[in-house]
């Protein structure tokens, strides 16, 4: 796993070399003497502020960055890049009540026990191939295993409309709503799987 924190500090063409590890897995480097390719199968995690004051969009503060420097902020993470990226999370200010909260969620030990049999559902799928989990399928394999109930098709052609999603991003959605269904263990992609992928694409920045 590779985890950059404060995302955008590292710069638009930094950011701009991550695609080609991203999308194959491998990394090219070329030098005068020739070049060489080295695998580069990770997960990337990344977190970053709204703004560079930390509160463009927060309701108790007012954000202090001068006009024009948000967009500026947000623009270093290209819209090529976001393609790329599966999941998106705005995680907002939590007020007291919350953090003073004792009840307990769900015990680490049973989301795992989700997730490995969820692993183990695509370690079947994918027997035989070169695929190892859903966010390896290409588009072949995504028309094969990612079907879809009616209503949860014309969620998504909604969404593809009103987010004005790409050919990526639209394998995107279907590969996570058909990991979604696999933590449920339900064989075909339910509107309600769909739904909650959608979600996870992000919003309209500035
Ligand atoms: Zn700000």
């Amino acid at each position: 796993m590779l985890f950059l924190d404060e995302l955008p500090e590292f710069g638009h063409s930094l950011l701009e070399t991550l695609r080609q590890p991203l999308e194959d897995k491998v990394i090219t480097i070329s030098r005068a003497q020739g070049s060489v390719t080295f695998p580069a199968n990770f997960i990337l995690v990344g977190a970053m502020n709204p703004c560079p004051c930390g509160y463009y969009g927060d309701p108790f503060r007012r954000c202090t960055c001068p006009a024009g420097l948000v967009s500026r902020y947000q623009r270093r993470i290209s819209g090529p890049f976001i393609d790329r990226v599966d999941i998106f999370i705005e995680v907002p200010h939590i007020d007291y009540e919350k953090l003073a909260d004792n009840r307990l969620g769900e015990k680490s030990d049973k989301v795992q026990e989700r997730a490995n049999a969820a692993r183990l559902i695509q370690h079947q799928r994918f027997q035989g191939t070169k695929l190892s989990c859903n966010a390896d399928m290409m588009p072949t394999e995504v028309r094969e295993f990612c079907q879809a109930e009616e209503s949860a098709q014309s969620l998504l052609k909604a969404a593809m409309k009103q987010l004005y999603l790409s050919a990526r991003a639209f394998h995107r959605i279907l590969k996570l709503a058909r990991t979604i269904a696999d933590l449920e263990n339900a064989g075909i992609i339910k509107a309600h799987h769909l739904a909650e992928a959608v979600q996870y694409r992000p919003r309209q920045t500035v």
